[in-house]
């Protein structure tokens, strides 16, 4: 049986509105192509996390204190987190996991919390607790060329600077920032957003991107998953699209 690994990083701690969800869809959906998703785990302390085996690793989002609790020992994956992304691991991150592989984020305290500088960009929040992005969030991203309509919720005060390569154009909701016209950052092995939702139930064709883009790389072949039935997703997105962008 085809084998895909995933490194879910701080499962107990960065897990806002039901990231981890993503985690079970990936596994879900590589299961319905007979490929088992194989999850490993890394918590604060532990020493023993392998970064060289996983073709995905995964960070979900996780509010200012979570962040702070696991900045320090984040800082001492940074080589092996390094070493996988240079070698064509794929990693997706969500908010606050989004927020903390780039340079910094700036919290409404003041506080800095060290980024691993993986990206250049950057996340400063407002002095303002009361200035955030909340709400639900359409945005416009392109997969193997067409484009692609992602949905999710969005809660975040830190303001990303410095995206060259966004995950998508903002339809309806703010971004990266307040009225932003981007939202995330994207690269072929690299997708970093603040939806929430979780990200990849509401928006299928993204997990069996992910999944191919993962068996194309460990087959050296393209890789096209098979159709699945996915007419209860599609129903519920016309459904959200039509109430969010007044689409029919
Ligand atoms: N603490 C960060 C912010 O508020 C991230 C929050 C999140 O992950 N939703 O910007």
């Amino acid at each position: 049986m085809a084998e895909l690994k995933l490194l879910h990083m701080y499962p107990n701690l960065l897990d806002l509105y039901g990231d981890s969800g993503n985690v079970e869809i990936l596994k879900y959906r590589c299961g319905l192509r007979g490929i088992e998703l194989k999850v490993s785990r890394r918590i604060i302390g532990d020493t023993d996390t392998d970064f060289e085996s996983a073709d995905i690793i995964y960070l979900g989002g996780g509010a200012d204190l979570e962040q702070q609790m696991l900045a320090d020992d984040l800082l001492k994956c940074a080589d092996g987190i390094r070493a996988a992304y240079e070698n064509g691991a794929f990693l997706l991150m969500i908010c606050g996991g989004y927020q903390l592989l780039g340079q910094y984020y700036l919290d409404s305290n003041g506080e800095k919390i060290k980024g691993l500088g993986l990206f250049d960009y950057y996340t400063e929040a407002s002095s303002d607790k009361r200035k955030r992005c909340i709400g639900n969030i359409v945005i416009e991203t392109k997969i193997d060329g067409e484009s692609y309509k992602v949905i999710g919720f969005e809660n975040h005060g830190g303001q990303t600077k410095g995206v060259k390569t966004e995950f998508g154009k903002v339809l309806a909701g703010n971004g990266n920032e307040f009225s932003s016209a981007i939202e995330g950052y994207m690269e072929e092995n690299v997708i970093a957003t603040y939806l929430h939702g979780p990200l990849l139930s509401k928006n299928p064709k993204l997990s069996d991107r992910i999944i191919s883009y993962c068996m194309s790389r460990q087959t050296g072949e393209k890789y096209t998953p098979a159709a699945v039935n996915d007419k209860l997703e599609e129903e519920c997105r016309e459904v959200l699209l039509e109430r969010l962008l007044g689409e029919k």
